[in-house]
Protein backbone atom coordinates (compact mmCIF):
# COMPACT_ATOMS: atom_id res chain seq x y z
CA UNK A 1 0.00 0.00 0.00
CA UNK A 2 3.31 2.22 0.56
CA UNK A 3 4.04 2.48 -2.89
CA UNK A 4 0.64 3.06 -4.28
CA UNK A 5 0.80 6.76 -3.45
CA UNK A 6 3.96 7.10 -5.21
CA UNK A 7 3.11 5.23 -8.05
CA UNK A 8 -0.19 6.97 -8.72
CA UNK A 9 1.55 10.34 -8.34
CA UNK A 10 4.51 9.69 -10.48
CA UNK A 11 2.49 8.50 -13.72
CA UNK A 12 4.04 5.67 -15.75
CA UNK A 13 6.14 7.70 -18.54
CA UNK A 14 10.09 7.58 -17.74
CA UNK A 15 9.60 4.26 -15.65
CA UNK A 16 11.12 0.78 -16.63
CA UNK A 17 8.37 -1.95 -17.06
CA UNK A 18 9.69 -3.93 -14.00
CA UNK A 19 8.61 -0.46 -12.13
CA UNK A 20 5.37 -0.24 -12.49
CA UNK A 21 4.58 -3.98 -13.61
CA UNK A 22 2.97 -4.30 -10.32
CA UNK A 23 0.46 -1.42 -9.97
CA UNK A 24 -2.49 -2.15 -11.48
CA UNK A 25 -5.97 -0.16 -11.28
CA UNK A 26 -9.05 -2.02 -9.90
CA UNK A 27 -12.99 -1.67 -11.56
CA UNK A 28 -15.78 -2.95 -9.73
CA UNK A 29 -19.34 -2.52 -10.46
CA UNK A 30 -22.25 -3.01 -7.91
CA UNK A 31 -25.31 -4.74 -9.12
CA UNK A 32 -28.53 -5.70 -7.40
CA UNK A 33 -27.59 -9.96 -7.35
CA UNK A 34 -23.72 -9.26 -8.51
CA UNK A 35 -20.39 -7.91 -8.38
CA UNK A 36 -18.25 -7.65 -11.14
CA UNK A 37 -14.54 -6.89 -10.64
CA UNK A 38 -12.03 -6.24 -13.52
CA UNK A 39 -8.42 -5.47 -12.68
CA UNK A 40 -5.87 -3.54 -15.30
CA UNK A 41 -2.33 -2.67 -15.24
CA UNK A 42 -2.15 0.57 -13.83
CA UNK A 43 -0.33 1.72 -17.39
CA UNK A 44 -2.99 0.04 -19.77
CA UNK A 45 -3.47 2.19 -22.71
CA UNK A 46 -7.32 4.11 -22.49
CA UNK A 47 -7.50 3.65 -26.33
CA UNK A 48 -9.30 0.03 -26.00
CA UNK A 49 -10.25 -1.91 -23.63
CA UNK A 50 -7.17 -3.43 -21.51
CA UNK A 51 -6.23 -7.03 -21.10
CA UNK A 52 -7.43 -8.17 -17.85
CA UNK A 53 -5.30 -9.03 -15.08
CA UNK A 54 -8.42 -10.53 -13.36
CA UNK A 55 -12.13 -9.98 -13.87
CA UNK A 56 -14.62 -11.73 -12.05
CA UNK A 57 -18.05 -11.41 -10.03
CA UNK A 58 -18.98 -11.98 -6.94
CA UNK A 59 -22.50 -12.12 -5.06
CA UNK A 60 -23.33 -8.55 -3.78
CA UNK A 61 -22.39 -7.88 -0.05
CA UNK A 62 -26.00 -6.96 1.51
CA UNK A 63 -25.46 -6.83 5.20
CA UNK A 64 -22.20 -4.82 5.34
CA UNK A 65 -21.55 -3.76 1.66
CA UNK A 66 -18.50 -1.52 3.02
CA UNK A 67 -16.69 -4.60 4.60
CA UNK A 68 -17.46 -6.90 2.08
CA UNK A 69 -16.45 -4.63 -1.02
CA UNK A 70 -12.81 -4.01 1.00
CA UNK A 71 -12.81 -7.61 0.97
CA UNK A 72 -12.92 -8.36 -2.37
CA UNK A 73 -11.13 -5.62 -3.97
CA UNK A 74 -8.05 -7.33 -1.41
CA UNK A 75 -9.02 -10.88 -2.83
CA UNK A 76 -8.56 -9.65 -6.53
CA UNK A 77 -5.55 -7.92 -6.49
CA UNK A 78 -3.46 -10.48 -5.36
CA UNK A 79 0.09 -9.34 -5.28
CA UNK A 80 -0.16 -6.30 -7.20
CA UNK A 81 0.06 -2.56 -6.30
CA UNK A 82 -3.31 -1.19 -6.22
CA UNK A 83 -3.18 2.19 -7.32
CA UNK A 84 -6.86 3.25 -7.48
CA UNK A 85 -10.64 1.93 -7.04
CA UNK A 86 -13.11 2.78 -8.90
CA UNK A 87 -16.47 1.90 -8.29
CA UNK A 88 -20.30 1.82 -9.89
CA UNK A 89 -23.56 1.99 -7.70
CA UNK A 90 -27.25 1.35 -9.09
CA UNK A 91 -28.98 4.47 -7.94
CA UNK A 92 -28.19 8.52 -7.06
CA UNK A 93 -24.54 9.13 -6.40
CA UNK A 94 -23.06 12.24 -5.56
CA UNK A 95 -19.58 11.73 -7.70
CA UNK A 96 -18.01 14.14 -6.29
CA UNK A 97 -17.70 13.84 -3.33
CA UNK A 98 -18.04 9.70 -3.29
CA UNK A 99 -21.16 9.33 -1.56
CA UNK A 100 -23.79 6.73 -2.42
CA UNK A 101 -27.53 9.00 -1.90
CA UNK A 102 -30.02 6.45 -2.70
CA UNK A 103 -29.59 2.86 -3.64
CA UNK A 104 -32.56 0.85 -4.40
CA UNK A 105 -31.08 -2.51 -4.98
CA UNK A 106 -28.30 -1.70 -1.30
CA UNK A 107 -30.25 0.30 1.17
CA UNK A 108 -27.37 -0.69 3.45
CA UNK A 109 -25.69 2.28 1.24
CA UNK A 110 -28.31 4.97 1.21
CA UNK A 111 -26.01 7.82 2.72
CA UNK A 112 -23.01 6.35 2.61
CA UNK A 113 -19.42 8.40 1.99
CA UNK A 114 -18.67 5.25 0.37
CA UNK A 115 -15.21 6.88 -1.22
CA UNK A 116 -14.31 7.92 1.72
CA UNK A 117 -14.70 4.66 3.48
CA UNK A 118 -13.37 2.39 1.75
CA UNK A 119 -10.41 4.77 0.71
CA UNK A 120 -9.29 4.32 4.84
CA UNK A 121 -10.04 1.12 4.23
CA UNK A 122 -7.76 0.27 1.36
CA UNK A 123 -5.30 3.07 1.70
CA UNK A 124 -6.25 4.42 -1.99
CA UNK A 125 -7.95 6.83 -3.63
CA UNK A 126 -11.46 5.47 -4.05
CA UNK A 127 -14.20 6.83 -6.63
CA UNK A 128 -18.18 5.97 -6.72
CA UNK A 129 -19.82 6.64 -9.75
CA UNK A 130 -23.05 6.00 -11.10
CA UNK A 131 -23.64 2.41 -13.25
CA UNK A 132 -25.44 4.26 -15.74
CA UNK A 133 -22.59 6.25 -16.49
CA UNK A 134 -19.94 3.64 -16.17
CA UNK A 135 -21.70 1.67 -19.12
CA UNK A 136 -22.49 4.91 -21.19
CA UNK A 137 -19.02 5.94 -21.03
CA UNK A 138 -17.24 2.69 -21.92
CA UNK A 139 -19.59 1.94 -24.94
CA UNK A 140 -18.69 5.60 -26.36
CA UNK A 141 -14.98 5.30 -26.05
CA UNK A 142 -14.69 1.28 -26.20
CA UNK A 143 -17.81 0.02 -27.40
CA UNK A 144 -20.58 0.08 -30.13
CA UNK A 145 -20.38 4.45 -30.19
CA UNK A 146 -16.58 4.51 -30.53
CA UNK A 147 -15.43 7.43 -32.82
CA UNK A 148 -18.42 8.89 -32.59
CA UNK A 149 -17.91 12.64 -30.79
CA UNK A 150 -21.55 13.14 -29.41
CA UNK A 151 -23.62 10.07 -28.35
CA UNK A 152 -26.54 9.82 -26.42
CA UNK A 153 -26.33 6.14 -24.26
CA UNK A 154 -29.73 4.34 -23.85
CA UNK A 155 -30.07 1.09 -21.37
CA UNK A 156 -33.45 -0.71 -21.85
CA UNK A 157 -34.38 -2.82 -18.67
CA UNK A 158 -36.28 -2.76 -15.57
CA UNK A 159 -35.62 0.76 -15.70
CA UNK A 160 -34.69 3.12 -18.43
CA UNK A 161 -31.24 5.30 -17.69
CA UNK A 162 -29.50 7.57 -20.56
CA UNK A 163 -26.34 9.22 -20.36
CA UNK A 164 -25.04 11.82 -23.16
CA UNK A 165 -21.53 11.28 -23.50
CA UNK A 166 -19.61 14.11 -25.44
CA UNK A 167 -15.82 13.16 -26.24
CA UNK A 168 -16.05 9.92 -24.00
CA UNK A 169 -17.39 11.60 -21.08
CA UNK A 170 -21.20 11.78 -19.34
CA UNK A 171 -22.77 16.04 -19.83
CA UNK A 172 -23.76 15.15 -16.05
CA UNK A 173 -26.23 18.67 -15.85
CA UNK A 174 -25.75 21.54 -13.22
CA UNK A 175 -27.19 18.92 -10.85
CA UNK A 176 -26.05 15.78 -11.91
CA UNK A 177 -29.04 14.12 -13.02
CA UNK A 178 -29.20 14.90 -16.62
CA UNK A 179 -30.47 12.06 -19.31
CA UNK A 180 -33.28 10.48 -17.06
CA UNK A 181 -35.03 9.94 -20.73
CA UNK A 182 -37.02 7.52 -18.45
CA UNK A 183 -38.86 9.83 -17.15
CA UNK A 184 -39.74 11.95 -19.84
CA UNK A 185 -43.94 11.94 -20.03
CA UNK A 186 -45.07 10.27 -22.60
CA UNK A 187 -49.19 9.70 -21.34
CA UNK A 188 -50.14 12.84 -19.04
CA UNK A 189 -53.32 10.28 -17.79
CA UNK A 190 -50.99 7.23 -17.63
CA UNK A 191 -49.91 5.02 -15.08
CA UNK A 192 -47.88 6.16 -11.68
CA UNK A 193 -44.28 6.01 -12.07
CA UNK A 194 -41.84 5.24 -9.57
CA UNK A 195 -40.84 8.63 -9.49
CA UNK A 196 -44.29 9.83 -8.39
CA UNK A 197 -45.40 11.32 -11.69
CA UNK A 198 -47.97 9.91 -14.74
CA UNK A 199 -46.81 8.34 -17.83
CA UNK A 200 -43.19 8.62 -17.60
CA UNK A 201 -41.25 6.58 -20.70
CA UNK A 202 -40.35 3.67 -18.43
CA UNK A 203 -44.38 2.87 -17.10
CA UNK A 204 -44.92 1.55 -20.90
CA UNK A 205 -41.44 0.11 -21.79
CA UNK A 206 -39.76 -0.49 -18.72
CA UNK A 207 -39.90 -4.52 -18.40
CA UNK A 208 -42.54 -4.59 -15.62
CA UNK A 209 -44.90 -2.31 -17.28
CA UNK A 210 -44.11 -4.83 -20.48
CA UNK A 211 -44.73 -8.11 -18.04
CA UNK A 212 -47.81 -7.14 -16.62
CA UNK A 213 -49.38 -5.43 -20.05
CA UNK A 214 -48.73 -9.15 -21.50
CA UNK A 215 -50.18 -10.62 -17.97
CA UNK A 216 -53.57 -8.86 -18.08
CA UNK A 217 -53.64 -9.56 -21.83
CA UNK A 218 -53.84 -13.10 -20.87
CA UNK A 219 -49.83 -13.94 -21.80
CA UNK A 220 -47.98 -16.06 -19.34
CA UNK A 221 -44.30 -15.89 -18.75
CA UNK A 222 -41.87 -12.40 -19.25
CA UNK A 223 -40.77 -10.19 -21.40
CA UNK A 224 -38.84 -12.96 -23.69
CA UNK A 225 -42.20 -14.83 -23.99
CA UNK A 226 -43.82 -11.41 -25.13
CA UNK A 227 -41.35 -10.77 -28.04
CA UNK A 228 -41.68 -14.36 -28.72
CA UNK A 229 -45.60 -13.93 -29.30
CA UNK A 230 -45.15 -10.73 -30.84
CA UNK A 231 -42.90 -12.71 -33.55
CA UNK A 232 -44.97 -15.17 -34.55
CA UNK A 233 -47.70 -12.73 -35.01
CA UNK A 234 -50.08 -13.05 -31.80
CA UNK A 235 -52.38 -10.38 -31.81
CA UNK A 236 -52.35 -9.09 -27.80
CA UNK A 237 -48.56 -9.05 -27.88
CA UNK A 238 -48.40 -7.01 -31.10
CA UNK A 239 -50.52 -4.66 -29.25
CA UNK A 240 -48.45 -4.31 -26.50
CA UNK A 241 -45.03 -4.53 -28.33
CA UNK A 242 -46.42 -1.74 -31.43
CA UNK A 243 -47.23 0.86 -28.11
CA UNK A 244 -44.17 0.41 -26.36
CA UNK A 245 -42.22 0.86 -29.81
CA UNK A 246 -44.35 4.05 -30.22
CA UNK A 247 -43.86 5.52 -26.84
CA UNK A 248 -39.63 4.81 -27.91
CA UNK A 249 -40.11 6.23 -30.55
CA UNK A 250 -41.49 9.85 -29.41
CA UNK A 251 -38.62 9.66 -26.75
CA UNK A 252 -35.96 9.36 -29.49
CA UNK A 253 -37.43 12.22 -31.33
CA UNK A 254 -37.64 14.08 -27.95
CA UNK A 255 -33.94 12.96 -27.85
CA UNK A 256 -33.20 14.05 -31.15
CA UNK A 257 -35.04 18.19 -31.03
CA UNK A 258 -33.30 18.58 -27.45
CA UNK A 259 -29.69 16.85 -27.61
CA UNK A 260 -29.19 16.20 -31.21
CA UNK A 261 -27.12 13.58 -31.21
CA UNK A 262 -24.63 12.25 -33.19
CA UNK A 263 -25.15 8.72 -32.58
CA UNK A 264 -27.94 6.73 -30.48
CA UNK A 265 -26.57 3.18 -28.63
CA UNK A 266 -29.54 1.23 -27.36
CA UNK A 267 -28.87 -1.52 -25.04
CA UNK A 268 -29.81 -3.19 -21.90
CA UNK A 269 -31.77 -6.52 -21.32
CA UNK A 270 -35.11 -5.25 -23.37
CA UNK A 271 -32.61 -4.76 -26.29
CA UNK A 272 -31.53 -8.06 -26.90
CA UNK A 273 -32.20 -9.99 -30.29
CA UNK A 274 -34.64 -10.22 -31.17
CA UNK A 275 -34.68 -6.38 -31.46
CA UNK A 276 -38.20 -6.13 -31.79
CA UNK A 277 -38.83 -3.08 -29.76
CA UNK A 278 -35.84 -1.04 -31.09
CA UNK A 279 -36.72 -2.12 -34.88
CA UNK A 280 -40.29 -1.07 -34.73
CA UNK A 281 -39.66 2.17 -33.02
CA UNK A 282 -36.81 2.93 -35.88
CA UNK A 283 -39.21 2.22 -38.17
CA UNK A 284 -41.44 4.90 -36.54
CA UNK A 285 -39.07 7.51 -35.96
CA UNK A 286 -38.24 7.44 -39.37
CA UNK A 287 -42.00 7.56 -40.35
CA UNK A 288 -42.89 10.68 -37.74
CA UNK A 289 -39.13 12.67 -38.13
CA UNK A 290 -40.06 16.02 -39.68
CA UNK A 291 -36.85 18.77 -38.95
CA UNK A 292 -35.30 16.17 -36.63
CA UNK A 293 -31.82 14.78 -37.71
CA UNK A 294 -31.71 11.16 -36.84
CA UNK A 295 -28.42 9.83 -36.14
CA UNK A 296 -27.43 6.17 -36.35
CA UNK A 297 -29.16 3.92 -33.98
CA UNK A 298 -26.81 1.53 -32.98
CA UNK A 299 -27.26 -1.47 -30.84
CA UNK A 300 -24.89 -1.80 -28.05
CA UNK A 301 -21.68 -4.12 -27.84
CA UNK A 302 -20.19 -4.47 -24.42
CA UNK A 303 -23.65 -6.32 -23.00
CA UNK A 304 -23.50 -6.79 -19.24
CA UNK A 305 -20.10 -6.06 -19.07
CA UNK A 306 -20.03 -2.12 -20.15
CA UNK A 307 -20.29 -0.82 -16.62
CA UNK A 308 -17.44 -2.46 -15.11
CA UNK A 309 -15.28 -1.56 -17.90
CA UNK A 310 -16.49 1.87 -17.52
CA UNK A 311 -15.21 1.69 -13.84
CA UNK A 312 -11.77 0.81 -15.16
CA UNK A 313 -11.84 3.33 -18.05
CA UNK A 314 -12.46 5.77 -15.30
CA UNK A 315 -9.49 5.01 -12.93
CA UNK A 316 -7.05 4.79 -15.95
CA UNK A 317 -8.27 8.55 -17.03
CA UNK A 318 -8.34 9.86 -13.21
CA UNK A 319 -4.38 8.35 -12.43
CA UNK A 320 -3.69 10.13 -15.43
CA UNK A 321 -5.25 13.53 -14.55
CA UNK A 322 -3.33 13.31 -11.19
CA UNK A 323 -0.10 11.55 -12.85
ZN1 LIG B 1 -40.99 8.69 -13.87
Amino acid sequence: MIGAATDATKGPEGRTAAEHGGSAVLGIDVGGSSVKHLLARADASIAEPPVPLARGRNATPKRAPVDGLAAIAEAVRGERTLTRLVLSIPGIVDERNGVVVRSTNIPALDGCALGERLGAELGIPVDVINDGHAAAIAEASWGAGKGVEDIFVLALGTGIAGAHVVDGRVVPGAHGSAGELGHITIDPAGSMCSCGRLGCLETIIGAPALHAAWTAAGGSGGTESLFAAFGAGDRAATTIVQHASSALAEAILTLCALVDPGGIVIGGGLAQAPHHLVTLAERYVAERATFHRVPPIIPASLGEWAGVNGTVLTALRRQRALG
